[in-house]
């Protein structure tokens, strides 16, 4: 039974040779979500070995280009291969007129249907999507615009216990959230500066690597994966050291690695 992640981006707002912006994709048993789709992002796919047209539903945490840019592009191609089968998104409200303003006013389309589930609401966690293979839970971030984590359950074959993957990216400091992210297997959150930078961080409503594994040490999870650094930061030992500090159990995010949840 495969439940794990391939990262196709784990950089911070600029994309760098190194690391490419936000995206991943959980495969659970087979069915294949993309979480985030930073511009760039169906290059990445295409990269990884990843087939396209499998990529039928996507959740987008929030619309900073650095999530959301590539959404355009992504359907565009799937249009321009052939699809005929609906896509169903799931994002924060405004997203739909952001993808349909872009289609109308440049003069290109797609054919297939596009399933919308706009997200809008402030507190408490809400169901945003559910198949055979795995549910969404979606809760509030604190972020500069409207923001939403993910946590993502699998449907087990047989008896066996369902595994989280809960991915926040991006947001503040917040304890708010501890209840969303509590015994997860595997808790992606972002780590965007180093402990010196707290200032900055909270200015930006980012976490610091040290806020990250305070939050994964409160929350009592299995294991916490890093992403979404700093384009400064060229070697991030730093930030990996100082969120083991806080929980040891923390491993930093590399494009196109793999991690089972
Ligand atoms: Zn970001
Ligand atoms: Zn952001």
């Amino acid at each position: 039974m495969n439940y794990y992640v391939t990262v196709l981006g784990s950089g911070a707002a600029l994309p760098t040779g190194v690391r490419r912006c936000s995206a991943q994709v959980l495969n659970s048993n087979g069915f294949k979500l993309l979480i985030d789709c930073a511009e760039g992002t169906q290059d990445r796919i295409r990269y990884n070995h990843l087939k396209l047209q499998s990529l039928g539903t996507v959740i987008i945490s929030h619309l900073h280009g650095d999530h959301f840019f590539g959404l355009p592009g992504l359907l565009s191609t799937m249009h321009l291969c052939g699809r005929t089968e609906p896509v169903t998104i799931v994002a924060p409200k405004g997203a739909r007129e952001v993808i349909e303003t872009t289609f109308a006013l440049t003069g290109n389309h797609i054919e297939f249907p596009v399933e919308w589930h706009e997200m809008d609401f402030a507190e408490g966690m809400q169901r945003v999507f559910e198949n055979h293979r795995c549910t969404v839970d979606a809760f509030p971030l604190v972020h500069s615009v409207p923001t939403y984590g993910f946590r993502i359950t699998e449907v087990p074959r047989g008896a066996n216990k369902p595994r989280v993957y809960t991915y926040c990216c991006d947001t503040a400091y917040t304890e708010s959230i501890l209840p969303y992210i509590e015994g997860s297997d595997l808790l992606c959150l972002e780590c965007t500066f180093a402990n010196e930078l707290a200032e900055l961080a909270e200015m930006r409503c980012h976490l610091t690597a040290g806020q990250a594994g305070r939050l994964a040490a409160k929350a009592g999870v299995g294991q916490l994966l890093l992403t979404h650094v700093s384009a400064r930061y060229r070697e991030p030992d730093l930030l990996l050291a100082q969120a083991t500090e806080e929980f040891a159990n923390s491993v930093m995010a590399t494009d196109s690695m793999r991690i089972d949840v």
